[in-house]
């Protein structure tokens, strides 16, 4: 079994240092983290995704170059990235949000990240899925902490999910990510075409990048981004008020989904979009009461909604778990 050991960072007694990144489709965050979980110091750029593979290694090596040279004693780094990946091999699978356009002729394949980054930087590095990441952070630093059973929804480019089950990171199938944002929660709505292809995923009305190209032509505008709605939202725009009423309808869907199959007794909601939840999370709330009633005798599955304290470090912090990892000691 290819799994973390969630405890381990507790117990140790010697600080140590690793370089993190976390890698999404938007931006990159890379940065030096001590095994308290502090870091020291972190650089946040947007992903030269638009220029291609190589340019978005050469920015890879660059940032990390820049802490290495200052922190020559770091031996180990970790990556939180986008996926679908594999963590054992260390290699990307063509993941969709890393490319320059939908264009089969732009998709990246197989990318072996470990390998390559590590000759780039002459250490060794290790890859993780960086929803899988966030909660591994959550677990050891942040909401999650404490609890044997939780789930993250990163709510960014796309709808990631990482799950702890019983104190162990959840994998699906084949050593893979559970890409739960992929879940059809409205089968056939031609109005949401998600990014793997699909219509009615999670992912097509939740992701913040979604739920703004979604709603801008409902509030007469062809371009909107999720934190504009949210501005006006807060003037109390009826419309964009509507907007939020269906994304609090569509989570709370996604919500009770993930939770009759992982039963977490947390969901952390992070990313950039979970700024927006003060419009749709008491919704959710209210909408889940019900839909969970026959679930909350014996055991009550009704789970805890919450917003990451982690500040948007989750991933970072993730990546330097996985680099801390006793696993790979
Ligand atoms: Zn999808």
């Amino acid at each position: 079994m290819f799994s973390y050991d969630t405890r381990c960072l507790m117990s140790r007694k010697t600080l140590r240092k690793v370089l993190a990144y976390d890698l999404g489709g938007t931006k990159i965050h890379v940065g030096v983290v001590n095994s308290d979980g502090q870091v020291l110091e972190a650089i946040r750029a947007p992903v030269a995704v638009a220029q291609g593979k190589k340019a978005v290694f050469e920015q890879l090596a660059r940032l990390g170059n820049h802490f290495l040279e200052k922190h020559p004693e770091i031996r180990r780094v970790g990556v939180a990235s986008a996926g679908p990946l594999d963590p054992k091999r260390g290699v990307l699978l063509d993941p969709t949000n890393l490319a320059k356009s939908a264009d089969p002729k732009e998709a990246w394949g197989q990318v072996p990240l470990a390998k390559d980054l590590g000759k780039m930087l002459n250490r060794r590095v290790e890859l993780e899925n960086d929803a899988a990441a966030s909660i591994l952070a959550e677990h050891w630093l942040g909401k999650a902490r404490g609890y044997e059973n939780a789930m993250i929804l990163t709510l960014g480019t796309g709808l990631g999910t990482g799950i702890i089950a019983n104190g162990e990171l959840v994998r699906s199938g084949r050593c893979l990510h559970p890409e739960a944002g992929h879940i059809i929660i409205r089968a056939g709505d031609r109005s949401a075409l998600c990014g793997c292809g699909n219509y009615g995923c999670a992912e097509a009305y939740l992701s913040g990048r979604n739920f703004a190209r979604r709603n801008a032509p409902k509030l007469g505008r062809p371009e909107l981004t999720g934190k504009e709605i949210t501005a006006l939202a807060r003037k109390r725009d009826r419309q964009a008020l509507a907007a939020f009423d269906e994304y609090a309808e569509m989570m709370a869907a996604a919500v009770y989904s993930y939770t009759v199959i992982y039963c977490p007794e947390i969901i952390v909601f992070t990313g950039s979009f979970a700024a927006a939840s003060p419009f749709f999370l008491p919704k959710v709330r209210k909408l889940l009461e019900p839909m969970m009633k026959r679930r909350r005798e014996g055991i009550d599955l009704l789970p805890t909604l919450t917003v990451s304290s982690l500040r948007n470090k989750a991933g970072l912090l993730g990546g330097a778990f996985v680099a801390l990892n006793d696993r790979n000691l």
